[in-house]
């Protein structure tokens, strides 16, 4: 069997994506090794249109119960290879399985690396998206409005500054605890010392907290940062490994380059959408891209 359409992710973006091709009547797969970020971490999203105050897992569910009415089909699949070309791409999976399709839709999102306690990050993830601990200033900055706020700096110190300017339009007081050993340039020095806010350096011995909500982030030298809300400012690294296998282009920051805004590629046939794509991470926005994407596609197929 050769599918119209198989797309790489069950995240917003690929559900969104699946979604529309289904509805238009083209045969579509969609594998995922696992359900991402939202399912697992995000208690309650604030700036979803039209879903207000929803929990991560209740828009998961939602989106890939409304892809799987249309006829579109999900497999837990974790693809390791992408090859082929226009008319017949083939994915293989880890166990060996081999999936064609005439088209490929690649929404595999970001890796994301939380703070971590001996190099062990699941302590993190009892509170990630659950009360007061914070990923994303472009979603969530707001959430600190008028709260004194520790940023927990896991990655470069340019990314931490980034950070701490966006929380600066909205939190009372901020904190910075670097918990890499990044060192800061000149004029990041000088921004943290012009806007009062002291830096701390030290790796993490225990979160504190309770029912998801952090009550304080112990140091291993003992001090106890305790915080109104907390914001992590951690690496993202782009899953493009399978972009790459296929000859598309990746940037520097790991992202798959898209050719247009519609989300094709360099390679005739492919397209990307969601957090792979080089633009802010956000549910929306992923929807948006998925949703663009699967039109050009379907357009694509009238006219091939
Ligand atoms: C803690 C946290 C808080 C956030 N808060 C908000 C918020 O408040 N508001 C907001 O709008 N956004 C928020 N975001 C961002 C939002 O979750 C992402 O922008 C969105 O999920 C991106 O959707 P996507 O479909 O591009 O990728 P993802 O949701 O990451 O989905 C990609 C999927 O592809 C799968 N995959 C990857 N590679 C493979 C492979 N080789 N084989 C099979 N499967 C693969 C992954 O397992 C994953 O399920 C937050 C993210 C995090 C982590």
């Amino acid at each position: 069997m050769i599918y119209d359409c198989l797309i790489v992710g069950a995240g917003p973006a690929g559900l969104a994506a699946a979604l529309h091709l289904a509805w238009h009547g083209r045969k579509t797969l969609v594998l995922d090794r696992r359900s991402g970020p939202l399912f697992y971490t995000l208690s309650k999203l604030e700036n979803v249109p039209g879903m207000p105050g929803q929990r991560g897992s209740e828009i998961m569910k939602n989106l890939r119960t409304q892809a799987l009415e249309m006829g579109a089909e999900v497999s837990k699949t974790s693809v390791v290879k992408a090859s082929g070309e226009l008319g017949k791409f083939v994915l293989e999976s880890d166990k060996g399985e081999t999936f064609e399709g005439k088209t490929l839709l690649l929404a595999t999102g970001v890796a994301r690396f939380h703070p971590t306690v001996d190099g062990d990050y699941t302590q993190c993830l009892a509170y990630a998206g659950k009360c007061n601990l914070f990923y994303c200033p472009d979603c969530e900055a707001p959430e600190t409005e008028g709260k004194d706020t520790l940023v927990i700096a896991t990655g470069s110190s340019a990314g931490a500054i980034g950070t701490l300017k966006h929380l600066a339009e909205h939190a009372s007081k901020l904190k910075l605890l670097m918990t890499s050993e990044d060192v800061l340039k000149d004029h990041h020095e000088a921004y943290l010392k012009e806007n009062k806010i002291e830096m701390i350096r030290g790796e993490i011995a225990e979160f504190v907290g309770k029912k998801g909500c952090l009550e304080a982030v112990v140091l291993k030298e003992g001090q106890r940062l305790s915080h109104e809300a907390y914001f992590v400012s951690s690496p993202k690294i782009p899953r493009s490994d399978l972009a790459a296998q296929l000859g598309i282009p990746v940037r520097d920051s790991g992202h798959a380059e898209p050719k247009s805004q519609r989300g094709d590629t360099e390679i005739p046939g492919v397209w990307i959408a969601g957090d792979l794509r080089p633009m802010t991470q956000q549910v929306a926005v992923a929807l948006g891209t998925g949703n663009i994407a699967a039109v050009h596609i379907d357009q694509f197929l009238i006219s091939h």
